[in-house]
């Protein structure tokens, strides 16, 4: 029978397809085309799912597709079919999983054209260039000239000319010397073949190893790269990535880190003169439409991105690399639709039979685990490439030694006598600002935020206190509102600690790096290289100095809290903890001088710590992993957390209640709580939660679809919010 009607997926709340009337012929609409269809009112884009020879819509209320949009489907089959299991597997409504996959101008029903970017000289550059003003900066130069003796010159032209040639086009742009602009692509564009790579290093053996793993013939399936830091994952990557570059097909490389992106796209760069996209959350709606069509298209070969990108189309797919695959940032953790870019970049694999590479110095428990059941295979790179050696580990007591201001004398020592070698040392705090706590000492007032169960952080610097949770400040009142005494910061930021070390070690220039002191990526940048320059001597931060950055006179790392996460509730604390360690720990010691790492902890003989500095990630992860068999989580048991926040703490558990109530749980499937969330108000809105577990993944997602269903007849007042995570990364 011919198929008369057409399954289409819309951007709304409700979790199904709508049925439509297929346009003569049907072949006009396939699977994967974008179609203008009436929806209540409205005129919507849509992308058709599936075709059908009958639906239970009746006749009368049955409506036609409009318009088709796309003549060639904008999605294959396979991109269409991931979308639906995404769709499925997280229990989201199937419109908004289409809707995230796309950039917003298709979305809005924009022509899909490839586009390219093409550059041009400025006036001002006309100038400079007539002037020779860039006769220092001599890539500049030498990239201006060209683009000013090529007629039309694009990213691919630029690619095929010169090599690295990004990051001089973006300072030439900054300093109004080149523009953009985007003209169509050429229909018959085609790729031109892939130049020969340029040379690496010679591999280790533990290299040579793992790549011919990864390109032996036909290779397909999943693998784990479980690599030491420093130990070359990266040029890893690169090779497999030049096997399947050299027979035709493109590679898909993910990274946690929109600060990482341009880092790993310029050795992508400098190793191969092709073709590439970058995609992340940085870049305008044009820019994003640009680098996802290069990718569709075919064009480009090589595709690097944050978590959404696993979501590109890509022809001509023959490798996904997902860097760092123990990053936290690889799950979405915000909005409804909370899918995990490393998980459902296995499943890619896994139905396209392109090999998966997962890489990381300290794999999720839930990839160790899988490597246990032969779902991924273990390669390991045991040790540092080059002449570097593994740094040493030690803890400093700190309640055995006198403290100034959050530094223990034996690092104090230990910070003098690296610089005195000339190096450079790097110290990490989990904490940004002055200090976490306004205290006053007379009357025990505490600086509070007026909308989150949260005190305020002191920014001493902007003289305000903000608030972590949601973003709001105010002014640092001078005395306690309530007794008028004087107020002290409590605690220590980075920020107090950059003030510390100033005074400390006079005439040693600190770069902080936080969100607050390198707000746009072009100060990032600048930080790198003033540390690369040497510049700077000590480098304190969060989070943002322990991933990725390869400092090579970096020789000292101390860790200057490691208790936060001691006593926290959350299954995975001892993970996270873990693996923040080893990757801070790992920014020591790279090049040829060796590393030594210290550890500061009021806690030095906690368990947890020793067993870290005693066996190692791998022995850690092992006894961990068997805490977590005994206590029924993840990833020996399957969770899923119903969130749910309203204007009143009530409300939400109201609701979380009335859920639990519309089915009784099945055989094997336990339903916890709901109670109010760790922190429950944030932004004035309280939050609470109710967990699925279950030991077998088929029985809690079968539960969750029958729930979900059940779900959607309530009526929830407006004010109130829910969303449904599964897998998710915390359950606090
Ligand atoms: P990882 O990603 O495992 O932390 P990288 O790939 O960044 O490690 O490599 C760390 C450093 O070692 C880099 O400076 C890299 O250029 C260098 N390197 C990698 N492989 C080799 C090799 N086979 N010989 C010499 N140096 C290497
Ligand atoms: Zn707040």
């Amino acid at each position: 029978m011919k198929p008369g009607f057409c399954q289409v997926a819309i951007d709304t709340p409700l979790r199904r397809l709508f049925d439509y009337r297929l346009p003569e012929p049907p072949e006009a609409a396939l699977p994967g085309a974008r179609v203008r269809v009436p929806f209540g009112r409205q005129r919507v884009t849509g992308v058709v799912v599936s075709h059908s020879a009958t639906t239970e819509v009746p006749q009368e209320k049955l409506r036609a597709v409009e318009a088709v949009l796309d003549a060639t489907p904008l999605l294959s089959v396979e991109d269409v079919e991931l979308l639906r299991w995404a769709a499925d597997y997280y229990h989201h409504p199937v419109g908004e999983v289409f809707a995230t996959a796309l950039p917003k101008t298709l979305r809005a029903g924009r022509p899909a054209q490839a586009m390219r970017r093409c550059w041009r000289l400025t006036a001002a550059g006309h100038d400079a260039l007539r002037a020779d003003s860039l006769r220092r900066a001599h890539r500049q130069r030498e990239l201006l000239a060209h683009i000013a003796a090529h007629e039309d010159c694009d990213d691919a032209a630029l690619d095929a000319a010169l090599s690295n040639w990004r990051a001089h086009a973006r300072a030439l742009q900054e300093k109004g010397l080149l523009q953009t602009s985007e003209q169509p692509q050429n229909k018959d564009a085609g790729t031109p073949p892939a130049p020969a790579p340029a040379a690496g290093p010679v591999l280790t053996a533990a290299q040579e190893r793992a790549v011919a793993h990864l390109t032996s013939a036909d290779v397909s399936g999943a693998f784990l790269l479980d690599g030491v830091t420093g130990s070359g994952k990266t040029e890893v990557y690169l090779r497999v990535v030049g096997e399947v570059l050299a027979r035709g097909r493109a590679a898909l490389v993910l990274c946690p880190e929109i600060g990482l992106t341009p880092q790993l796209l310029q050795r992508f760069e400098q190793r191969f003169g092709v073709p590439m996209a970058a995609l992340h959350s940085g870049l305008t709606d044009t820019e994003r439409a640009r680098a996802w069509h290069a990718a569709a298209s075919d064009q480009a070969r090589i595709i690097i991105g944050t978590r959404s990108a696993v979501f590109t189309p890509i022809p001509r797919l023959g490798l996904i690399v997902v860097d760092e695959e123990h990053d936290a940032s690889y799950k979405q953790q915000e909005g409804g639709f909370r899918y995990s870019a490393r998980d459902l970049a296995l499943l890619r694999g896994q139905r396209r039979g392109v090999p998966v590479v997962l890489g990381s110095a300290t794999p999720s428990f839930e990839s160790l685990h899988n490597v246990s059941l032969g779902r991924l295979t273990h390669i390991e790179l045991p040790e540092r490439a080059g002449k570097a050696q593994p740094p040493r580990l030690a803890l400093i007591d700190m309640r055995a030694h006198a403290v100034h201001k959050g530094i223990a004398a034996p690092l104090r020592h230990a910070i003098q006598r690296h610089l005195d070698a000339g190096a450079q040392v790097l110290l990490y705090l989990n904490r940004r600002g002055y200090a976490p706590t306004l205290l006053c000492q007379s009357c025990g007032w505490i600086a509070p935020c007026r909308s989150c169960d949260a005190r305020l952080t002191v920014h001493q610097g902007r003289e305000r206190l903000a608030c972590h949770h949601c973003g709001a400040e105010e002014p640092k009142p001078q005395r306690c509102p309530r007794c008028g005494y004087e107020l002290h910061p409590l605690g220590h930021g980075t920020e107090r600690v950059e003030e510390t070390l100033a005074e400390m070690f006079p005439g040693i220039a600190v770069e902080r790096f936080d969100r607050d002191s390198l707000r746009a990526p072009s100060q990032l940048n600048q930080a790198i290289e003033r540390v690369h320059s040497g510049a700077a001597r000590i480098l304190v931060g969060t989070q943002m100095l322990t991933k990725g950055h390869h400092f090579p006179d970096v020789t000292l790392v101390g860790v200057l809290n490691a208790d936060q996460s001691l006593f926290s509730t959350d299954f995975r604390a001892a993970e996270r903890l873990a693996q923040t360690i080893v990757q801070v720990a790992g920014r020591a010691g790279r090049a040829e001088r060796p590393g030594e790492v210290l550890i500061q902890s009021q806690y030095a003989a906690h368990p947890m710590l020793t067993m870290l500095l005693e066996q190692g990630y791998s022995g850690f992860a092992a006894g961990a992993l068997a805490e977590r068999d005994a206590a029924h989580w993840p990833p020996f048991a399957r969770l899923a957390v119903l969130r749910a926040s309203d204007t009143t703490a009530e409300g939400a558990l109201r609701f979380l209640r009335e859920v639990k109530a519309l089915l009784p749980a099945p055989a094997g499937v336990l339903l916890r709580g709901p109670v109010p969330a760790a922190m429950s108000r944030r932004a004035d809105r309280y939050h609470a939660q109710l967990l699925v577990e279950s030991r077998q993944r088929s029985r809690l997602q079968k539960f969750l679809g029958e729930w979900m269903a059940a779900v959607e007849t309530l009526k929830p007042p407006r004010t109130l919010r829910w969303a449904l995570d599964v897998d998710p990364l915390e359950v606090l």
